[in-house]
């Protein structure tokens, strides 16, 4: 099988101690990896890790097949802390919007007409197209977190990664973001860290448990056991 993410004996440090040791994982195209483990695991470092946002790292990291050059691209993120100060005045659409920007443009930018017309289409995706004129202040966390795919999707990735995109949401949000990332699976590898078991057992393909090191990676039945 073709490996989206191919992960040889990655450690990173901050400072002088590593947050993760020597960690060996693949992800196939297409599949659906979710990462649990306790706090501090280093769960959230993996994904930035990935993205190339570490200060400090060693051993390899493919992203299909090509070496680590900062792909952003083929990589989407979804961060645990978004960085948007919810009181700034800014639109969903805005905020979208500006997951086109690539690397070395500015917010001063000026986007085209199809860049505009795509963000519609990714609002509409992610089931927020309504709310795409609406102050970022005044949606829910569900309806934040949707942003939040909807600006990750910008960038037309092949994997997307997730930090922890359902802890700040009710009940039948969270049900409707593991909905989307079901439907999103069958179009892009997905890489997932949550702490919410009832979407590692009935969604994810494989497992991969880290507490500094990999502790388990597998099928996902076995998740209960780990945690
Ligand atoms: P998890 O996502 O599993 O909770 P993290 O990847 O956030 O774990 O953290 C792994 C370890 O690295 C922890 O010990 C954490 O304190 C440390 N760490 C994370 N980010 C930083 C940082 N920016 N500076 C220093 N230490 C950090
Ligand atoms: P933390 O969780 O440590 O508070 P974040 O995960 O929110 O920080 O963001 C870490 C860094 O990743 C920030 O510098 C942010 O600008 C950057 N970043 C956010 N989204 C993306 C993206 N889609 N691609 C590349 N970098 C991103």
């Amino acid at each position: 099988t073709k490996k989206a993410v191919q992960i040889e004996n990655l450690s990173v440090y901050y400072g002088q101690t590593p947050a993760i040791a020597g960690v060996c994982l693949d992800v196939d195209d297409g599949g659906y990896l979710g990462i649990i483990g306790p706090n501090g695991g280093g769960k959230s470092t993996l994904l930035k890790a990935i993205l190339g946002l570490v200060p400090k790292a060693s051993g390899t990291i493919q992203i299909y097949g090509q070496a680590f050059r900062g792909n952003k691209g083929l990589v989407g993120y979804v961060p645990q802390f978004s960085g948007l100060n919810r009181s700034f005045p800014i639109t969903t659409r805005e905020v979208v919007l500006m997951g086109k920007l690539k690397p070395g443009l500015t917010p001063l930018h000026k986007f085209t007409g199809a860049d505009q017309e795509g963000t519609e289409e990714l609002l509409e995706r992610v089931g927020i197209y309504h709310l795409a004129s609406r102050q970022i202040a005044a949606l829910s966390g569900g309806e934040f977190q949707k942003m939040l795919i909807a600006r990750a999707l910008a960038v037309n990735p092949r994997c997307l990664l997730l930090d922890e995109p359902t802890a700040s949401v009710d009940a039948s949000s969270r049900d409707q973001i593991y909905d989307l990332l079901a439907e999103l699976n069958t179009q892009m590898t997905i890489i997932l860290v949550t702490h919410d078991l009832r979407a590692i057992s009935s969604q994810v393909r494989t497992l991969a448990c880290l507490n500094g090191h990999l502790v388990y990676h597998g099928e996902p039945e076995l998740s209960e056991r780990l945690v």
